[in-house]
């Protein structure tokens, strides 16, 4: 079981890139699960038509005994999607949330019962509190990938998961494989972020061109992948997969 997260800044593209990627590894054959990270809740939206899902936490404060089928949900595509959910606003911590999704992930085995050949953990990176940063620890995912454009803000966001990625990992958690750079079609856009590469001390492993097709795909509630598989985008996602999966497209 190969176990990916992928971080980044609020609003960078993360559950974009992380369902399109989930939808090219699936339809390659590979059983993908994907487990949205953010309490927004909307990681997995684009694989089942554009509707939110139950989430793990609001069916744990709403229904006793909860099992595996009321909060994980088959796409169309073959992706096994779970939304981990947040607190009610204004109470509670975020972060613990994602813990407390994650150890009823464990308790009713989820990756024994859907045996996932991949599992990607999509973070929002804005905080990376105990809480945000339980995917890199713990044991729930080898390789971190960062999403950034060349903004300031996501460059600074990817500055601070990679520390945080770096100080777990002297203790041996895993691993951050590289930043993937979502174009917001700024000046000198990859110039900045091969910097902040270089200060990190990793690289860039895929550059996202931005494209409006991304938009009509989710007017539909669909992955580019799946709507439109013949386009451009949809090869650069697929590529993105392979290129993540070490293997020949
Ligand atoms: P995050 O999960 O990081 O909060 P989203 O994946 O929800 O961010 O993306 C935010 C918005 O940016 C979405 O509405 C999406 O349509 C748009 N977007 C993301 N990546 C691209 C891209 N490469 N080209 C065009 N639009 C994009
Ligand atoms: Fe919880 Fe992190 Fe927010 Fe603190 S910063 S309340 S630990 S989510
Ligand atoms: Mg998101």
């Amino acid at each position: 079981m190969k176990k990916i997260a992928v971080y980044g800044k609020g609003g960078i593209g993360k559950s974009t890139t992380v369902s399109n990627m989930a939808a090219a590894m699936s339809a390659m054959g590979y059983t993908v699960m994907q487990i949205g990270c953010d309490p927004k809740a909307d990681s997995t939206r684009n694989l089942t038509g554009g509707k939110n899902i139950a989430t793990v936490l609001d069916t744990l404060r709403t229904k006793e005994n909860a099992a595996l089928e009321d909060f994980v949900v088959k796409s169309s595509s073959g992706v096994y999607c779970v939304e981990s959910g947040g607190p009610v606003p204004g109470v509670g911590c975020a972060g613990r949330g994602i813990i407390t999704a994650f150890e009823k992930l464990n308790e009713l085995h989820a990756y024994e019962v859907y045996a996932p050949d991949i599992v990607l953990y999509d973070v929002l990176g804005d905080v990376v509190c105990g809480g945000f940063a339980m995917p890199i620890r713990g044991g729930y995912a080898d390789e971190v990938y960062i999403v950034t454009s060349g903004e300031m803000m996501s460059l600074y966001a990817a500055s601070n998961i990679a520390h945080a990625v770096k100080s777990f990992g002297s203790r041996g958690y895993a691993s951050l494989k590289g930043l993937i750079l979502n174009a917001k079609n700024i000046l000198e856009e990859e110039a900045l972020v091969q910097r902040a590469a270089d200060e990190i001390g990793t690289k860039i492993i895929h550059k996202m061109p931005r494209n409006p097709i991304v938009q009509k795909a989710e007017e539909i509630g669909l992955t580019v992948v799946e709507a439109f598989p013949e386009s451009s985008m949809a090869e650069e996602y697929k590529a993105l997969a392979a290129r993540m999966l070490e293997v020949e497209q």
